[in-house]
C-alpha cells in the first residue's frame, strides 16, 4: 500500500483554534523542511491546563500559547512528546511565565560530536552543475536547520513511563492523557492519549505529511517499527501530529507505514543477497527516482534499516564496526 500524504494545511500563525471540547491548538510560526508548516502546541482541557508540547523560543508565540487561555485558567502542566529543539526550546520560558512543571519520559539520549552523514558523499554521481548548486544551497542552510536538533539542556521534573495517566481540568470537565510510550524516532519519545475523546497526539511519532525521520543512534528503525505496530493495537480514532492536520482513520495509514518500511529492507536484503554493498553502493540503486538532494538522508535511513536487520542477526559489518561506511553483507543461515 501507498501512504498518501496531506499536506493541505495552512496554519494561522498564532491564533488559538479550538479542534474540540478539551482539545484547542496553537501553530508557531517555525516552518522549515523537518517541521513543515511549524510546530501546533496543544492546550489539553479547561481550567487546570495541560501543554502538549512548547514548541521554539519565540517570545510572540509563547505569548499566543499564554493568550489563548481563557479568564481563570492556567497552565499546571508542561508535557513534551520527546527532545527536539522544535518541540521543547520553548520549555524554560513557558515554565518561568508559567511555574507548571514539566513532564517527559527522560533526557535526550547521546549525542556523536560529529554528525557521522558526514562521512558519506555521493558526489561522484553529481554532475559538475549539481556539486556546485547543492554545496551553494548547503552553505546557505542555518545550521539548526541540517537536522532536527537534539535538545541535551531538557530534563523533565516528573519522570514518566509507559502507561501513566495525568489528569486535569475542572470538576465537571475532568481530562485524562494516557502515556505511550513510542521510541524510535527518538528513544524517549512518547505519545499521549486522552482518553476522553479517543485522540492520540503522535508527536513526530505518526505524521500526516511525511514519514518520520530516524536518525542513529538515537533513532531507532527497529524500536520506531514496534512503535508502529503499539499502535495497531490501540483503538484511538483520530492522530493529532505536532506538524501537520489531523489523520482520521489511522490504522490503514499506519500499516502504510509499516510496508513502507518492509519495502525499504526487502530492497535492502535482495541487494546484498547479489554480493556484500556498502550504504554507498546501496542508496543510488535504491533512490534513483529519488532527489539527489535526499540522499544523504536517505543514507541514514539505509543504515537504520541495517542496523535493525543487524540487531535480528540477518546482516552484519564485515569488518567489525556498523558504520555508515562499513561494507555490509548477509548473515548465512
Ligand atoms: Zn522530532
Amino acid at each position: 500500500m501507498t501512504i498518501t500524504f496531506n499536506r493541505e494545511f495552512q496554519p494561522r500563525y498564532g491564533e488559538v483554534v479550538t479542534l474540540s471540547p478539551l482539545i484547542r491548538r496553537v501553530v508557531a510560526k517555525n516552518p522549515n523542511p523537518f517541521t513543515f508548516t511549524g510546530t501546533g502546541v496543544y492546550l489539553i482541557g479547561r481550567g487546570d491546563v495541560a501543554v502538549i508540547d512548547p514548541g521554539p523560543t519565540l517570545d510572540n508565540h509563547l505569548d499566543a500559547v499564554l493568550g489563548a487561555l481563557d479568564e481563570g485558567e492556567q497552565i499546571t502542566k508542561i508535557l513534551v512528546t520527546h527532545t527536539h529543539s522544535d518541540h521543547t526550546a520553548g520549555v524554560p520560558k513557558l515554565k518561568a511565565r508559567t511555574q507548571a512543571p514539566t513532564y517527559g519520559f527522560g533526557p535526550h539520549g547521546p549525542v556523536p560530536d560529529h554528525d557521522p552523514l558526514e562521512q558519506v558523499s555521493f558526489d561522484e554521481y553529481l554532475t559538475k552543475d549539481e556539486k556546485a548548486e547543492f554545496q551553494k544551497e548547503w552553505d546557505e542552510l542555518p545550521d539548526e536547520l541540517r537536522r532536527e536538533g537534539p535538545d541535551q539542556d531538557f530534563f523533565p521534573d516528573v519522570l514518566v513511563k509507559d502507561r501513566d495517566l495525568i489528569t486535569g481540568g475542572t470538576a465537571d470537565s475532568r481530562f485524562t492523557l494516557e502515556v505511550v510510550h513510542t521510541p524510535g524516532h527518538t528513544s524517549n519519545h512518547v505519545c499521549f492519549a486522552l482518553e476522553e475523546e479517543k485522540v492520540l497526539f503522535t508527536g513526530d511519532h505518526v505524521m500526516g505529511w511525511a514519514t518520520s525521520v530516524i536518525s542513529p543512534p538515537d533513532g531507532d528503525l527497529f524500536d520506531y517499527l514496534n512503535s508502529l505496530r503499539k499502535l495497531l493495537g490501540r483503538d484511538d480514532e483520530t492522530y493529532w501530529p505536532t506538524h501537520g492536520p489531523a489523520i482520521t482513520n489511522p490504522h490503514p495509514y499506519v500499516q502504510g507505514f509499516l510496508d513502507h518500511r518492509l519495502s525499504r529492507e526487502r530492497q535492502i536484503v535482495e541487494a546484498l543477497s547479489a554480493g556484500p554493498a556498502t550504504i554507498k553502493d546501496l542508496v543510488p540503486a535504491m533512490y534513483a527516482e529519488t532527489d539527489k538532494r535526499l540522499w544523504r538522508a536517505a543514507a541514514n535511513s539505509v543504515f537504520s534499516h541495517l542496523l535493525s536487520l543487524l540487531r535480528e542477526g540477518r546482516a552484519e559489518p564485515e569488518d567489525g564496526d556498523p558504520s555508515l561506511v562499513a561494507t555490509w553483507s548477509l548473515v548465512d543461515r
